[in-house]
């Protein structure tokens, strides 16, 4: 059967902060696709997480609407108020008021549950007078019960087998007014409301604020009215730390044996651990897992600690004041030995314990290979890293809760999308690159072809005059240097074709080496530069535009050599990969400055002095290397300070 839930989440709410996780003694909440999600089961109901969430994310389970029907239904509802009231109502000067507006409500008594911790203490301390050397849990705490059954079976056997003052209550409440009565418990406390059957139902003073607001109007005529009997006596401290051992000290002594009371569940967990590991020896260890009831979740948000203790200790003094003590005593004899007596069940809720290997597994994940790797910060709500590997084993915690693990992998994804950046900048500026140069090659093969008929004329017509005069005539000579600088112009034109050319490309098979060596050989080098042919390249024979790749090889290595008129040495790197050809021509020459390398292939861009270089040599290559679907990079540093300096094309064919 699926158990209702007593506390959950309001998941448009939360914002993850975790604070709920680390404040849960139960570890009953699971952050599954970042949400915290309570695990109902797993619940103690001490409603820790209620308290602790600045969002008012996590709701309990309210009851107002039962009242209304409880109260319309049964003529003898009665209302019994937990004794940390005057914490809660300290707008009441006069408890009289509180009691007043319950009649009017509709309760037909109005009883303070004081009284049945008077009875339960007297019982607490004859239990405690027949134990020796165990310890004694009290028992009156629901949300202690609930972690001990779930978490610690085995202390069971330690729990005081007594029931809570509540239920004490009610048994007496049916004793004294009929078997018909129906009892509302109203209290701080979220737990109280799983706590037992017996009771027909279970308010937090929350819900009670909401009750008398929707009940009572401000011109309602309030009778001040007592409590009704069985009244309270020294029971009422009750709420405060140390409350219940308030209340049996005043009857008999429970001896001069050891007695620890600890509150708040940073310090209950601890206390519990260690008497389960036998450190801790006590004869009486009093529990509650708020800081006294007067810090329940179902009260509301004011007034610090202390002010509330004082609120109670000052109700109980003036109530011990003018206490019928007569008729208290009688009440107290009439139900002193009222059946109070419990029989409490393990709930075996323990999380497995993962082996070793699974638990570093899970670290190592996390970036935690050693012991100096665990922060143990508590940013995930675990107080150590181990914890936080543990729960994530048994489904209840997520690697990201982990700060330091989500701030590395949010390094990683910067720096991840930095070079996908200059990636996409890089392809960019090739982009606009390979725009220039293509308007650039249809601008120039207009005026190439435009040029080519006239010159062709020129240098046929000057031939032709030039066969009419005699070698030693100064007519012939010009004629020759009209004929030489025609020549020349349609050189021009023809790289300029080259370059914006859309020839066919014959691909031929080509042992590569032989290829390399031999586009040395066929330029004039200066003994001064030193050559290397490194191959790497596992294939033998590749496929390119005999003619044309030789064009390529010849102007790069021609480049390469008059960039080191001082001498260097030039690689010829041959490597190969699953789809392209690679040569790489590395010199150790000037270098090409940063302002430059942008307008190397553009037609007519030279640094060489007039005569030398024609700017040519580059665009050629660039529309040879198009031709062939491949690509051409350049790197190259200029500058000492940045490294080695020289510059490397590396041309890269298709290799189908
Ligand atoms: P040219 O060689 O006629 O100047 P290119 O198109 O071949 O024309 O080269 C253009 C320019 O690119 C050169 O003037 C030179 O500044 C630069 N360049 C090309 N290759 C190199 C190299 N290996 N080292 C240094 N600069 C180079
Ligand atoms: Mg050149």
């Amino acid at each position: 059967m699926q158990v209702k839930p007593l506390v959950y989440t309001v998941k448009d709410k939360c914002r993850v902060c975790y604070s709920c996780v680390r404040e849960c003694p139960a570890k009953a909440i699971k952050i599954s696709n970042g949400q915290a999600e309570i695990i109902t089961e797993r619940c103690i109901g001490c409603g820790n997480c209620v308290i602790v969430c600045s969002q008012g994310a996590k709701i309990f389970e309210r009851h107002e609407g039962e009242i209304f029907s409880l109260l319309n239904k049964y003529p003898k509802v009665i209302a019994c108020i937990a004794p940390s009231f005057p914490a809660e109502f300290d707008e009441i000067e006069d408890y009289r008021y509180l009691v007043g507006m319950l009649k009017k409500v509709g309760f037909y008594k109005v009883v303070e549950v004081g009284f049945g911790a008077d009875i339960v203490a007297l019982q607490y301390n004859k239990y405690l007078n027949e134990q020796n050397n165990t310890t004694t849990i009290s028992s009156d705490c629901p949300a202690i019960v609930n972690y001990i059954i779930q978490y610690h079976p085995n202390l069971i056997k330690n729990l005081a087998p007594i029931q809570s003052p509540m239920v004490a209550t009610k048994r007496i409440l049916t004793q004294k007014y009929g078997e018909d009565v129906k009892l509302v418990f109203i209290g701080p406390c979220i737990a109280k409301k799983r706590e037992s059957s017996e009771l027909e139902n279970v308010i937090t003073f929350l819900e009670l604020r909401e009750i008398l607001k929707w009940k009572i109007k401000p011109e309602d005529d309030i009778i001040l009215s007592d409590f009704d009997d069985p009244v309270a006596g020294i029971g009422a401290i009750f709420p405060i730390s140390r409350g219940m051992l308030q209340t049996m000290e005043k009857k008999e002594k429970v001896g001069d044996k050891d007695i620890i009371a600890i509150d708040g569940h940073n310090h209950f967990t601890e206390a519990i651990l260690e008497l389960e590991k036998g450190g801790l020896k006590t004869h009486y260890l009093e529990l509650l897992c708020c800081e006294g009831c007067i810090q329940g979740p179902g009260m509301s948000k004011k007034g610090g600690r202390f002010s509330r203790r004082t609120l109670v200790r000052e109700y109980v003094n003036k109530k011990i004041k003018t206490i019928d003590q007569q008729k208290w005593q009688q009440n107290f004899d009439e139900y002193k030995n009222i059946d109070l007596k419990r029989t409490i069940v393990a709930k075996d809720r323990r999380l497995k314990q993962p082996s070793k290997q699974q638990i570093e597994e899970v670290l190592k994940k996390l970036g935690k290979y050693s012991q100096k790797d665990h922060l143990n910060c508590g940013a995930c709500g675990y107080s150590t890293c181990v914890e936080h590997a543990i729960a994530t084993i048994n489904g209840l915690a997520e690697l990201e809760m982990c700060l330091p693990y989500t701030i590395e992998e949010l390094h990683n994804s910067v720096e991840r999308l930095n070079v996908t950046n200059s990636k996409l900048a890089s392809a960019k500026q090739a982009l606009k690159q390979s725009e220039k140069l293509a308007s650039m090659g249809q601008l120039s093969a207009g005026i190439a072809h435009e040029l080519n008929n006239p010159l062709g004329v020129i240098t046929m017509y000057s031939n032709i005059l030039k066969e009419e005069f005699d070698p030693q005539n100064q007519n012939y000579k010009d004629l020759e240097l009209i004929v030489e600088q025609a020549e020349r112009c349609k050189n021009i034109v023809g790289g300029l074709l080259n370059f914006a050319r859309k020839n066919q490309v014959k691909n031929q098979k080509t042992n590569i080496l032989d290829f390399t060596k031999h586009s040395i050989e066929t330029i004039i080098l200066p003994e001064n530069i030193k050559v290397e042919i490194i191959n790497n390249a596992t294939d033998k024979y590749f496929y390119f535009d005999y003619e044309q790749m030789m064009q390529v090889f010849n102007n790069l290595e021609k480049n390469a050599i008059e960039a080191m008129p001082e001498g260097g040495k030039l690689t010829l790197e041959i490597a190969q990969t699953d789809f392209y050809l690679i040569v790489k021509f590395k010199d150790t020459g000037s270098g090409i400055s940063k302002e430059n390398i942008d307008k190397i292939f553009t037609p007519f861009f030279t640094t060489k002095p007039l005569g030398k270089g024609t700017g040519l040599g580059l665009p050629l290559i660039y529309g040879i290397i198009k031709m062939h679907k491949g690509k051409i990079e350049v790197e190259s540093n200029d500058k000492i300070e940045n490294g080695e300096i020289g510059t490397t094309f590396t041309v890269s064919i298709p290799r189908k």
